[in-house]
């Protein structure tokens, strides 16, 4: 069975943002407040996976042994913290390579779903760039802007291009808050669908149990055929069966 995800884009958004990029795990920061909504979303079902443009190493910055050394100990310090990172995707090419894994291409979240079995219209992207919430729209999850790392200066690039669709959220505790209440409001509908199935079958069976008592060939009281006291008894649990299945329809 698929999975739904949260990819999470990684400078930015779990740590600060570097102009100058993050070339070693002392350079990485964490942002302020990440554990927590960390610590909730590793209690949830999702899926929670890194995807990440890592340039660097194409462009002959860092190695791609030290963006991995970072990524681990990344991981290590989230895990430390009561946080779940299941998987890391990075892309390490220039955007001169015009690779297909690079956001705002879809390549790492296509690849991520291949390799983790996950259903991307279920999935959601977090990211603080027009390019995550680009190759989101395009592999067709549903993509929140944190206003983290370079997120104040991307909303407005987004919405000159007229991208819309897309949700805004001040960092990643308000963005897993928002995705935690959507899940909860749609398990709720289903819960209601569950329970406005179970009145209408009721109520079908309600005016089943009322038409067999009233049709039946039943013997009454004293064993004189007629509207005896089977079919009392038949017709008025059919009536209140049909009564409770109307009431957890409108319910
Ligand atoms: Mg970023």
């Amino acid at each position: 069975m698929t999975r739904a995800a949260i990819f999470l884009d990684r400078d930015g958004v779990i740590n600060e943002n570097r102009a100058d990029y993050v070339k070693t795990w002392e350079e990485c920061r964490f942002l302020p407040g990440i554990f927590e909504p960390l610590r909730r979303l590793a209690q949830s079902p999702f899926a929670i996976v890194i995807t990440s443009n890592q340039s660097v190493i194409n462009r002959g910055i860092v190695a791609r042994s030290e963006v991995e050394e970072i990524n681990r100990r990344m991981i290590e310090e989230i895990q430390a913290n009561g946080g779940r990172i299941d998987a890391v995707f990075y892309c390490p090419h220039r955007p001169d390579e015009n690779c297909d894994c690079r956001k705002p291409e879809p390549g790492l979240l296509l690849q991520a779903a291949e390799c983790l079995n996950l259903d991307l219209r279920r999935s959601y992207l977090i990211g603080d760039a027009a390019s995550d919430i680009k190759a989101a729209v395009a592999a067709g999850c549903y993509p929140i802007l944190v206003l983290t790392g370079r997120g104040k200066k991307q909303l407005p690039l987004l919405q000159d291009e007229g991208y819309s669709g897309y949700h805004v959220a001040s960092n990643l505790q308000e963005a897993v808050e928002w995705i935690l209440a959507r899940q909860g409001e749609s398990q709720g509908r289903g819960i209601q669908m569950t329970r406005r199935n179970v009145g209408l079958i009721l109520i079908i069976a309600g005016i089943v149990a009322l038409l067999a008592a009233v049709t039946a060939d039943l013997t009454g009281i004293g064993g004189q055929p007629g509207f005896g006291w089977k079919q009392m008894v038949g017709t008025s649990v059919g009536v209140i069966v049909a009564i409770i299945g109307g009431i957890l329809c409108r319910s």
